[in-house]
């Protein structure tokens, strides 16, 4: 049997040594995310989060298990991922345009069809009338498209991102997700995102993984399979939907319960 495409966590464990304590931050957590979905990690600060999208982004290594991007064993960062962060800027000394060409460049790939797929990019983003312009010149939004455009221009197999809209103000941020899931949809990235947000999580994920604390857990999985009734695009009908509110509430407890658990 052909190996399945996506991504694949298997018993992964990591444990830190700090100040001579050993603190152990993910315990045995096993996930898949298929080829062109959305996965949202989900759960309350200090899960274990930001960890795990390090670890799958080879920044960091398990202590334990294995991570398996289609049918490769994940060891290192590769141009295969690429990872967008809260607060990831851009260079102020180059223009949105050498932002986004800056991947590609530094990858060694200077062909001809580069202009046409920085372009591409930069017009997925809503940004074609401020190629020209310099980071300063943008606002927080704008300049968070600039970081996915730059990432999306290596055609990733897996996006990452933690919490990548977190910074921004709730207008800009709904705006965002609209933009993501849009751009995401058309080039059929695999994602996998970050986010501490209920209802951003629901939003945005085909799939909800949600963390418990002290050692992180994958304590639920939850299915947004109910979106597909759903006029895409329409976070109105989105939250006005049964199975939102059902879920929603469901995952304020498994957040509360944790609260509780912690205190
Ligand atoms: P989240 O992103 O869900 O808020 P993190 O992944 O940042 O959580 O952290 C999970 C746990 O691991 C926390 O207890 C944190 O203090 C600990 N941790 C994370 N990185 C390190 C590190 N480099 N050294 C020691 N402890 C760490
Ligand atoms: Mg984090």
């Amino acid at each position: 049997m052909p190996t399945p495409k996506g991504l694949s966590v298997s018993g992964v464990c990591k444990n830190f040594q700090s100040g001579g304590r050993n603190i152990q931050a993910l315990d045995n957590i096993s996930l898949s995310l298929p080829a062109g979905k959305i996965g949202v990690l989900l759960g309350p600060s200090g899960c274990g989060k930001s960890t795990l999208l390090r670890m799958v982004a080879g920044l960091e290594r398990p202590s334990e298990g294995e991570i398996v991007l289609s049918d490769r064993a994940v060891d290192q960062p590769g141009r295969d991922r690429g990872m967008v962060f809260q607060d990831y800027t851009s260079f102020p000394w180059l223009s949105v345009r050498e932002n986004v060409a800056y991947g590609l460049k530094i990858n060694g790939d200077r062909s001809a069809l580069n202009e046409g797929t920085v372009d591409h990019f930069i017009r997925a983003v809503g940004l074609e009338r401020f190629a020209d312009a310099y980071p300063h010149q943008l606002s927080g939004g704008m300049r968070q498209r600039v970081a996915i455009a730059r990432t999306l221009a290596n055609y990733p197999e897996l996006l990452l991102m933690d919490e990548p809209f977190g910074a921004l103000d709730p207008e800009t941020r709904w705006q965002m997700q609209d933009l993501l899931l849009n751009v995401v949809r058309k080039e059929r990235t695999t994602v996998l995102v970050v986010s501490h947000d209920i209802e951003e999580a629901l939003y945005l994920g085909d799939v909800v993984f949600f963390l418990s604390r002290h050692p992180g857990r994958l304590k639920e999985t939850i299915s947004t399979d109910f979106k597909t009734t759903l006029p895409e695009n329409d976070r109105e009908a989105f939250l006005q939907s049964d199975d939102y509110r059902r879920l929603e509430l469901h995952i304020r407890r498994l957040m509360r319960d944790e609260g509780r658990n912690a205190a």
